[in-house]
């Protein structure tokens, strides 16, 4: 069953280090809604038939910028032109400032079970270097409401590696978000992506970036706190409490087809070879004039063959808990990592990056999962290496 993504390209204001497609000047969201459901229309006329959705996902940008009576009009034509008896799981992405009890509960209203808050940090030196709307009362504050507002289903995204940091803070972050009980959380190394305030900031020498070591440090520290906690490390970012994993996010890591809609958005379908990945244009307005034409507002499309998929399966179930199934690499993909890079897993093995191969599953410890990049290139395929 396929993925269904929506972004939402709002936000108040830039946070510092973020790449991600938004605007912060659109007061009005009507041009955009109706231009997303023309799109959820076109989309469901191509895909809809095929597969039903099994998980949607708003994301952004800022969903929470949008009113509960435009999300339910996307939410009706969802419903219209895809087959959603069998949605598992609907997640949205929300900010702290706009968790209101009635917006909450609002959501709920609409069906949608799961959330992932925007948190980053509970210190208000981080949120303001970061500049985030929110403060971190507002941060500590949103849990509680969540759950009066009837979510026991949520994550909370966390960010290492912010310049400045003290070590403790971090420490604090990881024991706060725990202490709430919280289902889910998400930890995420700061990176200085090109074109953002942060990169500007390092490159005028205003700002030092945190070194490799000490975020690799951060790392291995959340590894051991959360999963001395309870919590699964179950793919390289992502700790779960048992039953919480997010359903959504898989089909990511396991090459099932998304549709993705709403600028800069991403799909991949594969059903039969080459499987197609595409983005939407990044660019509001030409997204907006594109469906008042009728038009998909493709930006660009790649066809992907089988050993590029491969090579992808690899690097992708490497950051997984389920690891890396040999058998299923070569069944699905038509590799025999096992024949061709013996050497390599043997030496992966002994410098303690993979646990020992049990039934064909290449599976990172915690300490090649600091370096997850760099076992990956040691196994893919000599072709590509
Ligand atoms: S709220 Fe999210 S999408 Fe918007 S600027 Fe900040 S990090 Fe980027």
């Amino acid at each position: 069953m396929a993925g269904l993504y929506i972004h939402v390209p709002f936000c108040s204001q830039r946070c510092t280090y973020c790449d991600f497609y938004f605007v912060t000047t659109n007061k009005s969201h009507v041009g955009f809604v109706e231009a997303l459901c023309r799109e959820i229309e076109i989309q469901g006329h191509k895909y809809g038939h095929l597969e039903p959705i099994e998980t949607i996902y708003f994301g952004g940008g800022t969903p929470s910028q949008l009113s509960l009576e435009n999300l339910e009009r996307i939410i009706q034509s969802v419903n219209g032109h895809f087959t959603t008896t069998s949605v598992l799981e609907t997640t949205f992405e929300i900010n702290p400032e706009d968790a209101t009890l009635d917006y909450l509960r609002g959501l709920r209203g609409l069906n949608i079970d799961r959330l992932s808050i925007g948190i980053q940090s509970f210190f208000d030196q981080d949120l303001k270097f970061m500049n985030r709307v929110h403060d971190a009362k507002q941060a500590k504050q949103v849990i509680g409401d969540v759950r009066k507002a009837g979510f026991d289903n949520f994550s909370l995204d966390l960010i290492f590696g912010v310049p400045n940091q003290p070590e403790e803070y971090w420490s604090a972050n990881l024991d706060i978000a725990q202490g709430f009980d919280t289902p889910h959380i998400s930890t995420y190394n700061l990176t200085i992506e090109e074109a953002t305030p942060l990169a500007n900031l390092v490159k005028r020498g205003l700002v030092v970036p945190v070194d490799d070591d000490e975020s690799m440090n951060r790392f291995s520290f959340t590894m051991d706190y959360l999963q001395a906690k309870g919590y699964e490390h179950y793919e390289i970012s992502s700790f779960a409490k048992p039953g919480h994993r997010a359903v959504h996010n898989h089909k990511y890591w396991s090459h099932a087809n998304y549709i993705g809609v709403g600028p800069s958005a991403h799909s991949f379908w594969w059903n039969g070879l080459p499987a197609e990945r595409w983005s939407n244009i990044r660019n509001l307005r030409l997204y907006e004039a594109k469906l008042m034409q009728h038009e998909i507002p493709i930006d660009e499309k790649e066809f992907l063959s089988l050993d590029m998929l491969a090579d992808e399966h690899i690097m992708l179930r490497l950051r997984t808990i389920e690891g890396l199934n040999l058998n299923e690499l070569e069944e699905r993909y038509g590799v025999d990592l096992f024949s061709e890079r013996l050497q390599a897993l043997a030496d992966l093995e002994e410098g303690g990056f993979i646990h020992p191969i049990k039934n064909q599953i290449v599976r990172l410890t915690d300490l090649g999962k600091t370096v997850c990049n760099t076992v990956t290139a040691t196994l893919l395929p000599a072709d590509v290496s």
